[in-house]
């Protein structure tokens, strides 16, 4: 079945006690056993419950992967990855990261005694350079945050295979209808599903998703083990926004393209980073690695935090928020908020200034989005010609 249908199908048939067509919302903590030895698949929620077990079905299915596991974050599924690390393992991963993720290896790895190096992800031969004896995973995503440098999936999977390294690829941004890793040679797919997997806004939740079995169980028991698991109405309201994934980022794709074509010509605007523009140094990966653009879309402004202030406060369709991937539009300073975990010099060093702005595009009418962007862009004008 095509991806349209298996977000409506995959793991949603009718509920087998009762028919509802539409997967219930199992609130229970417990559940009753029949006799020692005899339930019926579940125990306790923790461990498993029927409405995640859709959820977790039904992104295995989207990813192309044979094992879903649905966590309570975006983090707490990062952490069920790291978790197999050793002390004295070794992780490279691709700077330009996720500023949680960054943080989580930092902060909590590293004092467990997992080191970390960070290499150029746009460059694959700077993992093999990067990659020791003691290496066990290579960490990407692609398009990464907020600068949407790409990430040739193939080509470092084959590199670290070639090594015995494992690859987990982040694909929140992408979505499994523009980007499918594992079909690319990744071992493993994390999401926050908080992003465009829910895409409302309303659910902080994450997955995991693999086709190895030892990778799938390993995650599994630490699901049960840490307890970081999603409550049964966070992935029934999950469940009910993956349904719509497809008309969702086809809509978030071409509001995007657009916004991209209009700052990239607007003469207020230093630089945009899009990877649907073909001036973006990636766009032929792009167009290889990806269905389309997604909904991404970043720039920079030439002044400093003042006139990113004035251009933030005068948006009034686009609010000034973290996060992404909803159906409304978003616009976030992600020195001072989502990349502020981030060292300024090192910040600095990928790029991330003073005047780099990110926006999420949303599926508003596409005009009400360039007349907004132009407006604040003009506010910003006479701002600096005072
Ligand atoms: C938001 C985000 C995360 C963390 O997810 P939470 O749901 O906020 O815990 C990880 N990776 C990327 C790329 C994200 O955008």
């Amino acid at each position: 079945m095509k991806f349209e249908t298996r977000a409506i199908h995959a793991g949603q048939g009718p509920d087998p006690t009762t028919g509802a067509t539409i997967v219930p919302i199992y609130q229970t903590s417990t559940f009753t056993w029949d006799g020692l030895g005899e339930h019926r698949g579940y125990e306790y929620s923790r461990t498993g419950n029927p409405t995640r077990t859709a959820l977790e079905s039904c992104l295995a299915s989207l990813e192309e992967g044979r094992y879903g596991l649905a966590f309570a974050s975006g983090m707490a599924a990062v952490d069920a990855v790291l978790s197999a690390l050793r002390p004295g393992d070794h992780v490279v991963a691709a700077d330009d990261l996720y500023g949680g993720t960054y943080r989580i290896l930092e902060k909590v790895y590293r004092p467990r005694q997992v080191s970390v190096s960070y290499v150029d992800g746009r460059d694959p031969e700077a993992f093999a350079q990067a990659i020791r004896p003691e290496t066990r995973l290579a960490w990407i995503e692609t398009p990464t945050n907020p600068l949407l440098h790409l990430v040739d999936i193939a080509a470092v999977a084959k590199i670290c295979h070639a090594r015995g390294v494992r690859v987990a690829v982040d694909n929140t941004f992408a979505t499994p209808y523009l980007q499918r890793p594992l079909a690319l040679g990744a071992d493993i797919v994390v999401h926050s599903t908080t992003k465009y997997i829910n895409g409302h806004s309303d659910v902080v939740g994450g997955a995991v998703v693999t086709s190895d079995p030892e990778i799938y169980a390993a995650a599994k028991f630490y699901q049960n083990a840490a307890g970081g698991t999603p409550s049964p109405f966070d992935v029934w309201l999950t469940l009910r926004g993956v349904k719509t994934l497809a008309v969702r980022m086809r809509q978030h794709c071409s509001n995007a393209s657009r916004v991209a074509q209009y700052l990239a010509e607007h003469p207020r605007v230093e630089c945009v980073h899009y990877p649907g523009l073909p001036s973006h140094p990636q766009h032929a990966l792009a167009k290889r690695q990806m269905a389309d653009f997604g909904g991404m879309v970043t720039l920079r402004l030439p002044g400093g935090r003042s006139e990113a202030d004035l251009f933030l406060k005068s948006l009034r369709v686009f609010s000034l928020a973290e996060s992404l991937g909803g159906v409304e539009s978003l616009a976030c300073y992600p020195v001072e908020m989502t990349h502020g975990a981030i060292p300024e010099e090192e910040r600095v060093r990928r790029g991330i200034t003073a005047g780099t702005i990110r926006l999420s595009v949303g599926i508003e009418d596409v005009d009400d989005l360039l007349a907004d962007l132009g407006h604040a862009l003009a506010a910003v004008g006479a701002g600096s010609a005072r």
